[in-house]
């Protein structure tokens, strides 16, 4: 086992947060069955405040972060997977409690690891990444509650972002009519490109909160919370369902029941961290089926390992467009 290149975050006896990158021995790797030599990875919100600090994701240090990758298997003594294995990672905790994506190699359980959806690339599948699952876990939640394109428009917010770009081009697939809301109106002919048919202003969303407002919508993802989920809420018609999964304006959530109480309104909540390997698989299955490849070209554009630190502060800021797919080179 050689030298490896690694992003690591630590924290000083005096709480300082420091992220460098640096040479590990492989053998301090953590443990695990299957040892990945990795190919790609990507940059989510969260991978961004991991390297920052900015908010306590990571639970364990010293960590490698990064909690998505693809790549091929090395070594493995896990009986489904074998040297020369295309295989992909999301979640379970990898860059918050297991060394994670943003190294040369990862050593995982092999159980973590899923096989290379049918026709997707490793940088395709990392193009989608965490974001773009995480948008299909949205989609899936709603269309389990029983909504339907028929049922009235679907609003997207964080629209730009990597939830909301991907999120935005699932919806349009399934046939909604997508509102999107974005804080970035100049993006408006990209949100369009992806499928989304209004353009509204995040400033709309971000105003005092009243209980019940104007329905505007039936359905609807949202990767903001706070005031913006809280609006969402009280704009949505009755019956319908909102699948919240991010904090990208605040994790606080300032609605009152009445949305709930007054219109039935559903708020489903959406995690993809600890998501079942079953489950996982099926909605993999379900990308690998409805991506519009050309529309994920566009949302997408491509870096270097050496590029990670410089976007980490970017993607927080609200200044990455859609996804960022790491080549490790
Ligand atoms: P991005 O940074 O790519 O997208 C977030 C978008 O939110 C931005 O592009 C921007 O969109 C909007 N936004 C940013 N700041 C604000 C603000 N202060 N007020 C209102 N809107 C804002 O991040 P991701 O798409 O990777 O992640 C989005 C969120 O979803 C994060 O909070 C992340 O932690 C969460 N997440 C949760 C998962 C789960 O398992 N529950 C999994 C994956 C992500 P625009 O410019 O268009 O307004």
């Amino acid at each position: 086992m050689g030298e490896i290149r690694a992003i690591l975050v630590d924290k000083d006896a005096a709480g300082g947060y420091r992220a460098a990158v640096t040479r590990l021995d492989e053998a301090d790797l953590m443990e695990g069955d299957v040892t990945v030599r990795i190919t790609h990875s990507t940059v989510n919100y969260k991978d961004g405040l991991a390297i920052t600090g900015r908010a306590p994701v990571v639970r364990r240090f010293p960590m490698i972060p990064g909690v998505d990758f693809a790549g091929i298997v090395e070594r493995s003594e896990h009986p489904a997977l074998k040297p020369g294995d295309a295989v992909l990672l999301n979640g379970w905790g990898c860059g918050e409690t297991h060394y994670g994506a943003y190294a040369d190699k990862a050593r995982v359980k092999g159980d973590w690891l899923i096989p290379l959806p049918a026709g997707l690339s490793a940088a395709e599948v990392m193009a989608v990444g965490t974001a773009g699952f995480t948008a299909m876990l949205c989609l899936m939640a709603l269309e389990k509650h029983g909504a339907t394109p028929a049922d009235g428009p679907a609003i997207v917010t964080g629209a730009a972002g990597g939830v909301g770009s991907t999120a935005i081009s699932f919806l349009a697939r399934a046939g909604w009519h997508v509102i999107a809301s974005t804080g970035r109106p100049e993006e408006a002919d990209y949100l369009k490109g992806l499928g989304a048919s209004e353009i509204i202003e995040r400033a709309e969303l971000s105003g005092p909160v009243k209980p019940l407002a104007k329905e505007r919508w039936a359905a609807g993802i949202d990767s903001v919370g706070s005031t913006t989920l809280a609006n969402v809420l009280s704009m949505t018609r009755y019956g319908g369902a909102i699948a919240a999964c991010g904090l990208a304006g605040g994790m606080d959530l300032p609605t009152t029941v009445a949305p709930f109480i007054l219109r039935g309104v559903a708020l489903l909540g959406v995690d993809c961290v600890l998501a079942s390997r079953e489950r996982r698989i099926a909605v993999w299955d379900r990308i690998a089926r409805d991506l519009d490849k050309a529309k994920l070209a566009t949302m997408t554009e491509t870096i270097g390992f050496d590029d990670l630190m410089r976007v980490a502060p970017e993607i927080l800021a609200g200044k990455v467009r859609g996804r960022l797919v790491v080549e490790m080179g």
